[in-house]
């Protein structure tokens, strides 16, 4: 495993390090939270609405007071597709079939993130199923993905 950036890197090496990815001012803080392992979404310091894709201005009060803040990364799976082809990315098998999943956070109903899972086969993974957030490593770098959490259904 690599060593975790302990150091700011600047925004050349940032795009360096996520290539193809939609970097942009609105999304650099997220991207360089990945680095450190942390899962960062923005979240107004107005109304203390989170919102995911990254975007200048809070969706609920227009406010431009947008903190990227990190997340607990527990949640549920609210959606859940298999994907038998795709472009070629390193880490990916289509033949598994590859599973991608939209969780939604507990930090705010309607708060998603999408990501693979890792862990468990792809019959585990279904709608409602409680998952929290784990790192994969794809050519040096961290990627979010999410980990079922065994249930304690009552
Ligand atoms: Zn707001």
């Amino acid at each position: 495993m690599p060593d975790l950036i302990t150091e700011p890197i600047d925004d050349a090496e940032l795009v360096r390090r996520f290539p193809g990815q939609p970097l942009s001012h609105d999304s650099a803080a997220h991207y360089r939270g990945r680095l450190e392992r942390r899962l960062l979404i923005n979240r107004c310091a107005a109304c203390s609405t989170w919102h995911h894709a990254p975007q200048p201005i809070c969706p609920a009060c227009w406010s431009t007071d947008v903190v990227p803040t990190e997340v607990s990364g527990n949640g549920t799976i609210h959606l859940a597709v298999f994907l038998y082809q795709g472009p070629a990315a390193i880490g990916v098998d289509y033949s598994t079939p590859y599973p991608v999943v939209a969780v939604e956070l507990d930090e705010q109903p309607g708060l998603r993130f999408t990501a693979t899972v890792v862990g468990s086969p792809n019959d585990a993974v279904a709608i409602g199923t409680r998952v929290t957030l784990d790192w994969i490593d794809r050519a040096g770098t961290p990627v979010p993905a999410f980990r079922l959490v065994a249930s304690s259904a009552s």
